[in-house]
């Protein structure tokens, strides 16, 4: 009974944390203090139900009072994002001292996601100080993965290095070929950061999988025609999950790899 118990109550302190979150990104987006939540659209001020995306949603108060638009869908995203990827931490490898640091790791993934998505923004006054924060952490306490058995002080800054490089590449090469692409500055630190957050070597894992989500995605765009390939899809939501990917099954997909 325990063993559901406490990653169904992480679950919703992540919620919860989720919820803050975002609220603090959009307020990081918008340049402004943190105020009342207030609908993205009209600026009607929410009620407290309706502060996360996911309990409005569970509620039936999904619409804002004022004009009745859906309130954003990142925010709920962003919501569940941190919610379960807490809990299935939680659930995996239980409470310890490097959990909390794998939690504190998804924080700035769950604020980028929503900023992504919902304005194609990686903001740097939220990844700068997210990158500078696992980069001294990791020096001292080896990079942000549940089941780490082993490791050494480097592997956090050449997991940056390794996500800095490859991207910094990638984004010449997509402007020197497509002009202004689907990639940008913000996606390097960005990778940077995933870097940090899993180390080297697991940035590889990260990256490929990145690079394989982002694959599936410009298919679906391709299949569905729903936008110009490239500009359609900010690219930062896939090196997010490829990196919560790599967090909770490292090893699992490594061995279903080469099987
Ligand atoms: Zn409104």
């Amino acid at each position: 009974m325990l063993t559901y118990i406490l990653p169904l109550a992480i679950s919703l302190l992540g919620l919860v944390v989720g919820t803050v979150a975002v609220h603090l990104a959009e307020a990081v987006l918008a340049k402004r203090k943190l105020a009342a939540p207030h609908c993205p659209y009209c600026a009607t001020t929410l009620a407290p139900v309706q502060w996360s995306a996911t309990l409005a949603l569970f509620t039936g108060q999904g619409r804002c009072r004022g004009c009745g638009k859906f309130l954003r869908v990142p925010r709920l995203l962003g919501e569940l994002f941190l919610a379960l990827a807490w809990g299935l931490v939680v659930a995996k490898v239980g409470l310890s001292l490097r959990t909390l640091l794998v939690m504190a790791s998804l924080i700035p993934q769950t604020m980028i996601l929503v900023t992504d998505l919902e304005v194609k923004l990686v903001p740097s006054r939220i990844i700068l100080p997210a990158l500078a924060f696992m980069l001294a952490i990791g020096v001292v306490a080896g990079p942000a993965l549940p089941d780490l058995t082993g490791w050494r002080w480097w592997q956090t800054l050449a997991g940056a290095a390794v996500g800095f490089v490859v991207f910094r590449v990638l984004v010449w090469v997509g402007v020197a070929i497509f002009g202004e692409g689907a990639l940008g500055e913000g996606d390097i630190t960005l990778a940077a950061y995933v870097g940090a957050v899993v180390g080297f070597p697991m940035v590889f894992e990260s990256l490929v999988l990145a690079f394989a989500l982002g694959g599936v995605g410009a298919l679906l765009v391709l299949l569905t025609r729903r936008g110009k390939l490239g500009t359609a899809i900010p690219y930062g939501p896939y090196i997010i999950l490829g990196c919560a990917m790599t967090q909770l099954w490292s090893v699992e997909i490594l061995e279903w790899f080469w099987r």
